[in-house]
């Protein structure tokens, strides 16, 4: 089995799903008391947040390639980018180090297309929603064009994300205001739901709608999985 090198904390709540998937898909696999093997680079997401803001993405980028050298350097067999946002800089992450990147838009990709949808609902921070790197790379690499919220639904979306997911908070409120966004984009013609952040499922879930859902973390950790296997 190949040591994964995980860069989360991104936030946590989230990379505790990957951990937990990770570990169980390995039992699942392998059985008995097997386990993946794990390294973890766990930012204090504060600091992130803060370059987000302001837009320092260099400053990101160099704290992101820091990261996946370390891990390299740690023995690591591959890297995973325990986030969608951070995969902005997914390209510079590759560059600096020899071991691969699973990038989590191909796991995502490779769903999207075997479900035949043409046209899902992208559910992510603002970044990811607004700015090309995930849905160009989906576009150009896969095919698939995706459906944002508009401006309204983009805010709330992004905003539950930082102020309540990311913090451990889950509102039956917030809950309603996803599925809202969910049904008006399926009557304007999507067919499918990418959680295209990695905290989305902690939220709501496939049993919420029955459009395909596409959940970033669990399909990310299959192919990090798969790799390692
Ligand atoms: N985990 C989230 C994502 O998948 C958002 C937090 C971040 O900005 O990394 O995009």
């Amino acid at each position: 089995m190949k040591t994964i090198g995980l860069i989360g904390g991104m936030s946590w709540e989230s990379t505790t799903v990957y951990y937990q998937l990770l570990n169980r898909m390995a039992r699942e696999q392998l059985g008995g008391l097997h386990s993946a093997r794990l390294l973890l680079w766990s930012f204090d997401f504060a600091e992130i947040e803060a370059m987000q803001a302001k837009g320092d993405w260099d400053g990101a980028t160099k704290a992101m390639t820091d990261a996946a050298r370390a891990l390299e350097r740690g023995g690591a067999e591959c890297i995973v980018i325990c986030t969608n946002t951070m995969h902005k800089m997914a390209d510079a992450v590759q560059q600096a180090v020899k071991i691969p990147l699973i990038h989590i838009a191909d796991a995502t990709a490779t769903a999207i297309k075997a479900s035949g949808s043409v046209r899902p609902l992208l559910l992510a921070t603002r970044y990811t929603m607004e700015q090309d790197f995930y849905k160009g790379h989906l576009r150009d690499k896969h095919g698939i064009e995706t459906m944002v919220p508009d401006e309204a639904g983009r805010t709330l979306v992004h905003d539950i994300i930082y102020n309540e997911l990311c913090q451990g908070i889950i509102k039956p409120g917030s809950k309603q205001a996803y599925l809202e966004v969910v049904r008006q984009a399926q009557a304007e013609g999507a067919d499918g739901v990418i959680f295209g952040c990695t905290e989305v499922g902690l939220l709501i879930s496939q049993a919420d709608f029955d459009l395909p859902a596409f959940d970033t973390t669990a399909l990310h950790a299959k192919a990090a999985l798969d790799f390692a296997l």
